[in-house]
């Protein structure tokens, strides 16, 4: 059972709690990727301090490494990877078909290889669920079927009408799931893809199959059907949305729930985030600037570190420098979250989103 409370509202932006086996997470919420488990580079419960109260992995991956029975025998999920507050999962449907095996899905499931010994494994909806309730996720993603960008109508169509039909049969397995719909950036499809999910009836709906190369008004314009389509009083969630700006967007157009490994895969590769935009690290005139990552942050990164020895960290192909910039990456990005939960309470989100935008170049 998954508790959701709208706290406030501003124009189309909502603040709100969602609840689901004891465990609470405020919203608009940012939910960092630990695809295995793992935000590489962090121990989760640095994660934790830091704020975060929800994160999402991958049903798909951890089935391939280390194995369900293994995760089981290691006192499911929450234990085995040491977080205790909400898990999501994600079916691995996108992973599965992005391997290269859209020709092997049918109306049954998915066919795919192991990644470990190449085996053809069968994924039927309702077997998917069940490895997500298995692994004990506190909410599991309904498999869906993602065409890439651009894909032709009949793919779209095809893609929507999978997508319902699985949905139901993920429904029936009776767990806390989320819907997801389909239909490209063709507005009729989108419309219908929310509508019938909506007619089933689920606990909490994502947006998939957007920011996979589609312009970004498209994806706002999809933001807007779903918008009008979906329950005002169920959480709404954009899937691997994470630059802040597109958040700060999805945000004031009615969305709940993101996640992304853009913060950290971008920390690894030296892009940092802060309030005037992104920073490239390794940039050589940062050799002598001795101030902070960002001078608004209070990370540990920022209270104790400078942008001269961080640089020269990454230049150095030490390890900290790594860690240094997935610490303030994640701690940036949780702020943002809160930043927006304050300025929603206060009615005034759309002059923090413009004044962010503004100074975010
Ligand atoms: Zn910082």
């Amino acid at each position: 059972m998954i508790n959701f409370d709208i706290k406030e509202e501003d124009g189309r932006a909502r603040n709100g709690c969602i609840e689901v086996n004891g465990k609470k997470a405020l919203t608009p919420l940012f939910m960092p990727v630990a695809t295995r488990g793992s935000l590489r580079t962090l121990s989760n419960e640095e994660a934790i301090e830091m704020g975060y109260e929800a994160i999402i992995a991958n049903a798909y991956h951890l089935l391939m490494k280390p194995g369900l029975e293994v995760i089981k025998k290691g006192g499911g999920i929450h234990r085995y990877i040491n977080w205790p507050s909400i898990i999501f999962t994600d079916s691995g449907g996108f992973q599965m078909i992005r391997a290269g095996f859209d020709q092997d899905i049918s109306l049954e499931g998915v066919n795919f290889k192991s990644e470990t010994d190449g085996k053809v494994i069968k994924m039927t909806p309702e077997e998917n669920i069940n490895l997500q309730k298995d692994l004990g996720a506190d909410i599991s993603m309904c498999l869906d079927f993602c065409p890439p960008h651009p894909a032709d109508k009949d793919t779209l169509q095809r893609s929507v009408d999978i997508t319902s039909l699985w949905a139901q049969r993920c429904k029936d397995v009776g767990h806390n799931t989320f819907c997801i719909s389909q239909g490209g950036i063709d507005d009729q499809l989108r419309a219908r893809s929310c509508r019938e999910l909506v007619e089933i009836g689920f606990d909490g709906y994502a947006i998939g199959g957007l920011s996979i190369g589609e312009p970004k008004k498209e994806m706002y314009r999809m933001l807007d059907i779903a918008d009008e389509v979906y329950p005002k009083d169920k959480p709404r969630y954009i899937m691997g949305l994470g630059s802040p700006v597109d958040i700060l967007e999805s945000v004031s157009r009615g969305i709940d729930i993101f996640d992304s490994a853009y913060p950290t895969r971008n920390a690894r590769h030296g892009t940092i985030l802060t309030s005037q935009g992104r920073l490239s690290i390794e940039n050589g005139s940062l050799k002598d600037d001795h101030g902070p990552l960002d001078g608004s942050c209070r990370c540990p990164a920022c209270e104790n570190y400078s942008r001269s020895y961080i640089n020269h960290l990454f230049r150095s192909n030490e390890l900290s420098g790594l860690r240094l910039a997935t610490i303030h990456n994640l701690s940036f990005m949780y702020r943002l979250m809160e930043d927006s939960r304050t300025a929603i309470k206060e009615g005034r989100f759309e002059s923090y989103k413009e004044s962010f935008v503004n100074d975010y170049k």
